[in-house]
């Protein structure tokens, strides 16, 4: 089968590469449909992760099941499905209390949580390819309904962005009535928007500096805050009569950096201290990584940045961190596209061919205008 494989810094090819099998009896194979390129591919593939060579990208995954094993009970041949990008097993103590993200079996001994085609997360091939191996497919496969098909750029974004999205919202105590602030306006902040306003914010501001990005999330009702015209904190206590948003979303990551392009790995975290009110709430799905060998800055090699800490504390906030566990949205979030209450896929822009994906990283990792979202279509 084709597939998306990793070469080294920069260098993505598509290659023909052995189709995957039935491994265990819980496995199914899903011939992909449509599958994302995620921001977090750009850390992999920039080199900016241990992700090896050869491996095959892809963690955002929807498709048809293909091949079913034995074990497999409530999944059939040609069933539309959408993968959370997690693996997970369903039975480990992390995954009983719903931490899929977390899960104990399908990573290495020692490590938590397992995903498609990613760095540090398990032996597990991703889905930008003709065909994929899902593990614990009774799990791991939420089946889609009737109009999978129609909407299938609006179901693919439940296997990541749009649950983690809604997932910084949750962190950080979204209530209805709300102002929140949001850094970051690439995908996963502009799902948080998107999922601010279905909870009920009173007011959705965005901070980003990319024209086309901040367009869209204008598009949808939020305020656009662009941190390259002036000092985004400044601007966000200007929106919220002095005291600060009642809470904030990271959705940037350690790769953040200034308007120059300058990267400045402590400037959301800190923005967002200053930015969010006296006992306010701040939600981190933005990825950070312990060790990052490519940064300039000494301190995050070791996955370290400077924090402001002593603010954060007398304002008496709080912090929630880490990858989204999908499967504690993705049924509702599902349903909400399917009544037509949800609509992710206002931020597709490019729907290609798998074998223009060499070409769509290098646009997607250039930030090049007009390119924030692309699907590919794995044929069929
Ligand atoms: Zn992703
Ligand atoms: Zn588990």
């Amino acid at each position: 089968m084709k597939a998306v494989v990793y070469r080294g810094p920069r260098d993505v090819s598509v290659e023909n590469v052995p189709d995957p099998k039935i491994e265990r009896p819980t496995d199914v194979i899903v011939q992909i449909r449509s599958t994302n390129i995620c921001g977090s591919d750009l850390h992999m593939f920039e080199g900016r992760t241990d992700f090896e060579a050869g491996k095959v990208f892809g963690h955002e995954n929807l498709g048809q099941v293909k091949e079913v094993g034995p074990a497999v009970e409530r999944l059939e041949v040609g069933d539309w499905v959408c993968m959370p990008f997690n693996v997970s097993c369903g039975h480990c103590r992390n995954c009983e209390k719903g931490l899929t993200a977390y899960c104990l079996n399908a990573n290495e001994p020692g490590l938590a949580g397992g995903a498609y085609g990613f760095a540090d997360m398990g032996p597990w091939q991703g889905g930008q390819a003709e065909y994929l191996r899902v593990p614990w497919a009774d799990f791991n496969c939420l089946k889609l309904p009737p109009d999978a098909e129609e909407k299938q750029n609006d179901y693919v974004m439940v296997a990541d962005i749009f649950p983690t999205g809604w997932h910084a919202t949750r962190l950080a105590g979204l209530c209805p009535g709300d102002a929140v602030v949001i850094y970051g306006c690439g995908p996963v902040g502009l799902m948080a928007a998107h999922s601010a306003m279905i909870q009920g914010a009173c007011k959705v501001m965005v901070v980003d500096r990319h024209p086309d990005r901040l367009k869209l999330a204008k598009s949808i009702g939020a305020i656009a805050i662009d941190d390259s015209k002036g000092d985004p904190v400044q601007q966000v206590l200007d929106e919220t009569h002095g005291k600060g948003a009642d809470v904030g979303c990271e959705c940037v990551g350690y790769q953040c950096h200034d308007p120059a392009g300058k990267e400045v790995p402590n400037s959301t975290m800190n923005n967002l201290v200053r930015s969010v009110k006296f006992t306010g709430g701040i939600g981190v799905v933005g990825v950070f990584i312990p060790q990052d060998p490519g940064a300039a800055d000494k301190l995050a090699k070791k996955g370290e940045i400077v924090f402001d800490w002593g603010m954060c504390w007398f304002k008496g906030q709080h912090i929630g961190t880490g990858q989204c566990n999908v499967k504690a949205y993705n049924r509702q979030l599902r349903d909400l596209i399917h009544a037509g209450r949800a609509k992710p896929s206002f931020i597709v822009s490019h729907e290609l061919a798998l074998d223009q994906a060499p070409d769509a990283y290098k646009h997607f990792d250039s930030r090049d205008r007009g390119w924030t979202k692309v699907i590919l279509k794995a044929g069929g």
